[in-house]
């Protein structure tokens, strides 16, 4: 295959995006990086996007194999954050002249359909911020909810496309079912992001293509790649971390693929190499996702071990990140940052 053509088609087939992903010259390997860089700066401009995370729960319902959070892992020290202190941190990230929420936890029933939508209109009521709801698979009538309350996004990973690893990953849970779910979100008006895990014990490059190409098929405005970092106390906690280069191979073709969307620079990213962050924003990425979770919560919210930056002070945070991004030439967003795809549309 002539990679140069690949990298300028307008359309990638699977053979082709596996292709791309099996790069192993280092010469070749830059070429994808700089055409990913290219593509990004087209659809998406020099601007990254910050988004506020508020960890405010580690309990989840749910027993993934490869996550520290699971229902088994009684080795957590468990917390949920009272919906006075989610508005309270809400409010710093605002403050910060952050200007997207970020509410994740773990698929966690206590807090009901009511108190989220009440964490939701409070918070709307403080500035126009866009609200992303990271609360696992909950009930169509929640969704609905939320959205009539201010939420805005949706982030829902189909972590696998391989429904037969879906079923091993997730125990209980099916992949026709997962993506029901973001298929109604995206229905009901939502901003939808989804994404793989990468690394993942079975998991093989055509497996990567083809989640490369259901995030194409869901028409997704945010799409995560985030690495697989084994974690103590789970049954996948002795299998291999996923290599850097790979995910920054996977974060480029994807980018040049999908155009038009959102893709982080992922915590696990910057926690697997240090200068992660910078890396995935030089191969496709435009937007970071710092973690606001106040202590002594923030250091319990271990899906992985070894969280980047999760002793640091959230106040700083903003600073740090500027530094990071201007010294690459690029600039933080002033604007919420919303889907791409409205803009093409309007
Ligand atoms: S990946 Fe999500 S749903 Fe699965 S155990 Fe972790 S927090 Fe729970």
């Amino acid at each position: 295959m002539n990679l140069r053509e690949i990298l300028y088609k307008p359309e990638l087939t699977k053979e082709e995006i596996v292709y791309l992903l099996s790069l192993t010259d280092e010469e070749d390997i830059n070429k994808l990086y700089e055409r990913a860089d290219e593509v990004r700066k087209e659809y998406c401009g020099d601007e990254v996007h910050l988004r506020g995370l508020i960890d405010f729960s580690n309990y989840c319902e749910q027993n993934c194999l490869y996550c520290g959070l699971r229902l088994d892992n009684k080795n957590l020290s468990r917390y949920r954050m009272t919906p006075d202190e989610i508005i309270e941190t809400a409010k710093h990230i605002i403050n910060s002249g952050i200007f997207t929420i970020v509410l994740q936890s773990g698929e966690d029933s206590y807090y009901d359909t009511d108190v989220i939508a009440y964490i939701i209109y409070s918070i709307k009521q403080i500035a126009d911020v866009a609200i992303t709801l990271c609360l696992g698979e909950r009930g169509f009538n929640e969704y609905q909810t939320w959205k009539i309350a201010g939420a805005d996004r949706y982030l829902l990973k189909h972590e696998t496309a391989n429904p037969k690893l879906y079923s091993i990953y997730h125990l209980h849970q099916q992949l026709n079912e997962r993506l029901a779910h973001i298929r109604y979100l995206k229905k009901i008006g939502y901003q939808v992001g989804s994404g793989n895990i990468i690394g993942l014990p079975m998991q093989t490059i055509e497996d990567i293509a083809d989640d490369i190409l259901l995030c194409k098929e869901l028409d997704l405005d945010m799409a995560a790649f985030g690495p697989f970092i084994p974690s103590p106390y789970t049954p996948y906690r002795n299998k291999k971390a996923a290599s850097v280069d790979l995910t920054l191979k996977t974060m480029a073709v994807a980018r040049i693929v999908l155009k038009a969307v959102h893709i982080p620079a992922t915590t696990a990213l910057a926690t697997i190499d240090e200068n992660g962050r910078i890396k995935g924003l030089k191969a496709g990425a435009n937007v970071v996702m710092p973690d606001f979770t106040p202590s002594p919560y923030r250091e319990k919210y271990e899906i992985y071990a070894n969280r980047r930056c999760v002793g640091d002070d959230p106040r700083s945070c903003r600073s740090c990140l500027q530094l990071q991004i201007e010294s690459i030439g690029r600039k933080i967003s002033t604007s919420r940052g919303d889907s791409l795809k409205m803009k093409i549309d309007s």
